[in-house]
């Protein structure tokens, strides 16, 4: 016997089903090739009949805009995401937000580039407070963004930190919210009206999107787009 031998085999076979997991993410069933989903659960993924035309979420067929668009004004000039934060796409998030599962990111990401619009030049991320991403090593969004950022053969750049941990939000109300992210963030470099492509996993009310977009605009930036895998809000 060669213990050490099947000690490295393991070891070998260990880290190539880690580039290549033979599994589906979500529900363990066998897939081919280095993707991280099923074809069922593929299927599985919702997406809007019709969505807000400025931030993107399901919306009644023949409606224009959302309630919150049609009576606030948002810094970035669109956003869309994949589509409602449940069932496969949310634990697809959940991968990378906790995992920093870099194959998932990908394949989120992919799904996200196929929504671009307008012409950005760089691709950017709304970055994490400091002291998360010391504990975690990795950023969930920027995983998102480099790799949106590939996928559209675009730079990937970190143009925006965080001044301050976000506030606590739950059950205030909105104009309260809004105005407690205001100066949450800054640009990192001054711009030269290049339109940014800003990547973040979730959106929820849009004011963090929305604020980081105006810090990109205050800092010399042109039009700001914003994609996310998923949205917590909408009409089904
Ligand atoms: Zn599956
Ligand atoms: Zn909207």
């Amino acid at each position: 016997m060669w213990p050490s031998t099947s000690r490295a085999a393991r070891w070998l076979a260990g880290w190539v089903g880690l580039l290549f997991p033979p599994h589906c993410v979500v529900c363990g069933r066998e897939v081919e090739g280095p993707t991280p989903l099923c074809g069922e659960c593929g299927k599985e993924i919702r997406r809007w009949e019709a969505v807000c035309q400025v931030c993107g979420v399901g919306i009644e067929p023949g409606l224009d805009l959302c309630p919150d668009c049609a009576v606030e004004a948002r810094s970035f000039a669109w956003a869309r995401s994949i589509g409602p934060y449940e069932g496969v796409v949310r634990a697809l998030v959940l991968l990378v937000k906790y995992e920093g599962e870099r194959l998932v990111a990908r394949f989120l990401a992919r799904e996200m580039a196929e929504l671009a619009m307008g012409e950005a030049k760089v691709v950017t991320w709304v970055p994490p407070d400091p002291l998360r991403l010391k504990k975690r090593g990795f950023h969930g969004a920027e995983l998102l963004g480099r790799e949106v950022a590939r996928a559209l053969g675009l730079p990937a750049r970190p143009l925006l930190r965080k001044l301050a941990p976000s506030p606590e939000q739950v059950g205030r109300p909105r104009e309260e919210r809004i105005k407690a992210m205001h100066g949450l963030f800054s640009a990192t470099k001054r711009g030269r009206g290049e339109p940014v492509l800003l990547v973040d996993d979730v959106m929820t009310t849009g004011a963090t999107a929305s604020e980081a977009a105006r810090a990109l605009l205050a800092g010399g930036f042109g039009e700001v787009g914003v994609l996310t895998c998923a949205h917590t809000a909408g009409k089904e």
